[in-house]
């Protein structure tokens, strides 16, 4: 089913061909009940790469029935057996690390050197949580009068369905598979339209670590709502985890609550990067650069607004409008590039109207500003400077390469800043001073913090915002809590009967 074969390099489309272009349920690749398809495409050319299978409500139902058939067994393996397969898991993908980089930077426009760093990073989740899998422990205590006893247990939530978004397509799914897998839970995957791929091949290696048949059931379809609906209603469901905007969110816990599900919601972001005047503003530029244009700035974790003390924000914006213009931007897949593609042509639209929005409202376009409209749907990193407080391109998420500078003169305004948004997902904070560190995170509402430094996620990490930008965490030893439920048994005091 690999189309416009002319277009790729014969091990771009060797690689397509291994891909499975199924939907897999209960163990097998089968093509949708309906017979239809969709194309994923490149969007570094706007051309086809893969055309697969397109799934309706009654193979959502089919993954929800396989899901819930597999649940008891699954959950009464003993913890190393999930946890081998998931080492395993971690074996295969670290081994195949080059064809997962590939697919993505092919699917989604990253730039190949930043899909490897996400295939060290998805990959993790697996050797974490196949470490955490045996290590999920209850307690065992006294009532205060000590007449009763009181055993806790951790037990698997029960089957999960799990929505992803195109920006992150094997972490997203592996920072949620992972710690589902250790936990005991069975699941239906729904991945993004956009970047169906990666998740199909990471279904298939999970098959040839042993997972057992209706574990991992994959729909992937352009009717997000008409497959996914229903299966959120199925009595049988017992927790929904979704990664994706704040709006589709709101939308899905409301939802939710018809059969009170267990929810985890990783939503957008609007991160502040503040800049103090004692820090190291090569230090802070370099970590800008980081926050800011890591996947072309398709982030949650990306920095949105750049708060920067007044007496530095004349250096701070040269720099870093220097480093912006020194940037390659292209298709993925060359070595050259450092900037791919946005997504999409909506994308690149939301982009550049927020950009002259921001312009007319009074900001200067240091660097960039103008996209030029060839094939794929490029957007130039852009420095935008003394943007105004109010202004549009601060309240939402730009998605996009574009980094607005707004200048604080005092502590408390920068705080005041920083949590001017419904959003708290992470803030990124320079200074030199321990101090005014420590009582930004106290001060600033977010769920993570960088502190001097511009990359904070790591599958030891507890990964979670606050406000509308989420509930639960995903990594760390909470991860895997997010599936769990605690069971609690009381009991005599044996000493006492
Ligand atoms: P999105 O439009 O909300 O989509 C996310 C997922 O939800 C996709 O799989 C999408 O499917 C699906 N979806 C859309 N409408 C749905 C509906 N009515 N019912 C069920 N599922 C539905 O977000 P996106 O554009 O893919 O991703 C970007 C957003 O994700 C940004 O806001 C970003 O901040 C957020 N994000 C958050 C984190 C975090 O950890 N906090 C991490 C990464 C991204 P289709 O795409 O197939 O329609």
């Amino acid at each position: 089913m690999t189309v416009a074969a002319a277009e790729l390099t014969e091990r771009e489309s060797t690689l397509l061909a291994s891909v499975p272009t199924g939907l897999l349920i209960n163990g097998e690749w089968r093509s949708a009940a309906s017979g239809q398809t969709f194309t994923v495409e490149d969007p570094s050319t706007g051309k086809a790469l893969l055309e697969i299978a397109n799934a309706g409500a009654s193979d959502g139902a089919a993954a929800m029935d396989a899901a819930a058939a597999a649940q008891d067994e699954w959950a009464a393996t003993a913890p190393r057996f999930r946890a081998e397969i998931l080492r395993k898991a971690f074996e295969l993908v670290t081994a195949r690390a080059e064809d997962f980089a590939l697919l993505m930077t092919l699917e989604m426009g990253k730039p190949l050197a930043e899909s490897r760093g996400e295939v060290k990073y998805g990959a993790e989740f697996l050797r974490w949580f196949s470490e955490e899998a045996s290590r999920s422990f209850g307690r065992y205590s006294s009532n205060p009068e000590g007449t009763q006893q009181i055993l806790v247990q951790k037990k698997p939530v029960g089957p999960c369905l799990l929505i992803t978004p195109w920006n992150f397509p094997l972490a997203m799914a592996t920072r949620k598979i992972a710690p589902a897998i250790a936990a005991g839970c069975t699941m239906v995957l729904k991945p993004a339209n956009l970047t169906p791929l990666t998740s199909l091949l990471f279904a298939h290696v999970l098959m040839e670590a042993g997972l057992p048949a209706g574990v991992l059931n994959v729909v992937q379809t352009t009717d997000a709502g008409g497959v996914t609906g229903p299966v959120v209603k199925d009595a049988r469901l017992r927790k929904l985890s979704f990664t994706g905007s704040t709006a589709v969110g709101k939308r899905l816990l409301a939802d939710a609550s018809s059969n009170v599900l267990r929810t985890s919601m990783e939503l957008g972001g609007n991160a502040p990067f503040l800049v103090f005047a004692d820090a190291d503003i090569d230090a802070a530029v370099d970590g800008a650069m980081a926050a800011k244009l890591r996947n072309m700035g398709e982030a949650c974790t990306a920095a949105n607004r750049f708060l920067v003390h007044e007496s530095v924000a004349e250096e701070f914006s040269t720099k870093l409008a220097t480093k912006m213009a020194a940037t390659t931007t292209g298709r993925g897949t060359d070595p050259e590039t450092t900037v791919g593609p946005l997504i999409d042509a909506k994308s690149r639209a939301k982009v550049h109207a927020l950009v002259t929005d921001a312009v007319a409202d009074g900001a200067r376009a240091i660097v960039g500003g103008s996209p030029s409209y060839g094939p794929g749907y490029f957007y130039p990193p852009t420095v935008l400077a003394g943007v105004e407080p109010g202004s549009r391109i601060l309240a939402e998420e730009i998605f996009g390469p574009v980094a607005p500078i707004v200048t604080f003169k005092s502590e408390d305004e920068a705080v005041a800043l920083a949590n001017d948004t419904e959003y708290g997902l992470v803030a990124y904070v320079y200074t030199r001073d321990h101090n005014c560190g420590l009582r930004m995170a106290n001060r600033i509402e977010t769920g993570m913090m960088g502190l001097n430094a511009g990359v904070i996620s790591n599958a030891a990490a507890p990964f979670g915002g606050v406000k509308q930008s989420g509930l639960g965490r995903e990594g760390s030893i909470e991860g895997i809590e997010e599936y769990q439920y605690t069971q609690y048994i009381g009991f005599p005091n044996p000493n006492n009967v």
